[in-house]
């Protein structure tokens, strides 16, 4: 990474627009372009937008803020997101500065293998096609890189097949299905345009070799063979907050994520929360939200039940470990990621990361909001739950005396805004009716 000055940015939430653009050139981020550019809002030009899709008629804008204190892997980044929600960009930062203190954040990465399926029906003998496509796996390979051949030039491409079978169903009236998974190695590119390429290319090999009918012949966006995951940890101290101690936050976050792990009804919020962050970098970068989106909550049921996409537990030593993975289809190639200015400039604040250190940094990004979420969820939730302290000695302030300090207080909890004025209305009234 070419060298920055963070220091630069101290203080950046509370310096207007173009300071903080003003800030980013001191710190090193960027020159007179990228100051141009940002200045006006990352515009897409009449010919760039018009060229992007059908029938366009205008630009819908988003802001587009960054998340600060992110130490990845060693590595400083301030990461650009694209919103339109409050509070996720500041909750983003205060949980990366916690970790930032703390070692910051590790990733680790799969192989960037992306899936297509080829989709055989009315298949006369599954076994016997099972077993001739097995034997034609170094031809199917063949076909698909002959389909693209660039990609192999780069030194990727088709590596392998794996054939799954999925039996019919009367229950939903389903027939028979035979699929050919082919395993592409797609480098920087997200890959959906060179897969589909190779798998139309050799549905009708697959054909000739199963008997059967090609149905279709595309991408999956389940990429289980493309993870990435991201662990970090904190001592039980630095969770401390208001009145409750730092071990009691740490246990209330693991019951949290307990809780997310075994109710779908809680999982999907917890995941939302995860995918705040996630979504908004993903947006940022010039990649396929929507493939991202399905393909992890199809990772949260991979057990047969939506669960948890993260975990948090208390190691041997009492720290806070917290840990994501998350399926991480997404390139720093392709689609609109060179012409689009907000995507370029994304890959430019990021210091023009590869495609898996993109991954680290979504996924870092991902772990982080899902901590600022579930630690004001457990603590200022909590915290309510403290408020009847605080209507006590709001009815002692309004004069309560004895009994009618517990009466006062206990009405007053069922009041949206709980203040003084309020507390002397309750008393008056109970006094008046006695
Ligand atoms: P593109 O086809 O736009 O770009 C990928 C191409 O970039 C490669 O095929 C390769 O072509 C070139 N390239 C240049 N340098 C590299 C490198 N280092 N590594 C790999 N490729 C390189 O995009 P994708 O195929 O990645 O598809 C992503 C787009 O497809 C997104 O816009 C997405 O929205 C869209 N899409 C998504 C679908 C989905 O189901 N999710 C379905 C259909 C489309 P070459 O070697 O020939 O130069």
């Amino acid at each position: 990474m070419t060298s920055k000055n963070i220091s630069e940015l101290a203080k950046f939430y509370k310096k207007k627009r173009t300071e903080r653009i003003d800030a980013l050139e001191k710190a090193g981020f960027v020159g007179t372009e990228e100051k141009d550019l940002l200045a006006n809002h990352l515009a897409l030009s009449e010919d760039v937008a018009d060229s992007m899709i059908e029938n366009q008629v205008a630009t819908y804008q988003l802001p587009y803020g960054l998340a600060l204190n992110f130490l990845i892997d060693d590595q400083d980044y301030v990461v650009p997101m694209a919103m339109e929600e409050p509070s996720v960009i500041a909750a983003a930062s205060s949980a990366a500065k916690l970790f930032a203190q703390h070692g910051g954040f590790q990733t680790a990465v799969t192989e960037r293998m992306m899936i297509g399926q080829a989709i055989l029906t009315n298949v006369p003998d599954p076994e016997k096609a099972i077993a001739i496509i097995d034997d034609y796996e170094i031809d199917i390979i063949q076909k698909a890189n002959q389909a693209h051949p660039s990609i192999v030039k780069r030194g990727g491409g088709a590596d392998s097949i794996r054939i799954r079978e999925i039996q019919a169903d009367p229950e939903y009236n389903t027939p028979h299905f035979l699929i050919v998974h082919l395993h592409v190695e797609t480098l920087e590119a997200m890959g959906a345009n060179m897969i589909n390429t190779m798998m139309e290319a050799i549905l009708p090999y697959l054909e000739e070799l199963s008997g059967g009918t090609a149905l279709m012949g595309i991408l999956s966006n389940y990429a289980t063979e493309c993870l990435a995951t991201a662990s970090c940890r904190v001592p039980a101290d630095a969770l401390a907050k208001g009145e409750l101690s730092g071990e009691e936050v740490r246990d209330l976050i693991v019951l949290a994520s307990q809780l997310a792990t075994v109710d779908p009804y809680r999982a999907v919020t917890h995941n939302k929360g995860i995918m705040n962050g996630v979504d908004a970098v993903v947006l940022a970068s010039g990649n396929d939200w929507r493939a991202m989106e399905a393909g992890v909550h199809a990772y949260a049921s991979r057990s047969g039940q939506y669960r948890a996409l993260s975990s948090w537990k208390t190691a041997d030593n009492g720290d806070l470990i917290g840990e994501l993975t998350l399926p991480m289809p997404v390139g720093t190639v392709g689609g609109s990621i060179s012409f689009h200015p907000g995507a370029k400039m994304t890959h430019h604040l990021l210091d023009y990361p590869n495609a898996e250190q993109l991954e680290s940094i979504i996924v870092s990004v991902g772990l982080a909001q899902n901590f600022s979420a579930i630690r004001a969820l457990v603590t200022e939730g909590i915290q309510k739950g403290h408020m009847g302290l605080h209507a006590r000695s709001l009815a002692i302030s309004a004069g309560a005396t004895a009994d009618d300090i517990e009466l006062v207080a206990a009405e007053l909890k069922n009041h949206k805004h709980m203040n003084l004025a309020q507390a002397k209305e309750i008393l008056d009234h109970i006094k008046q009716n006695r």
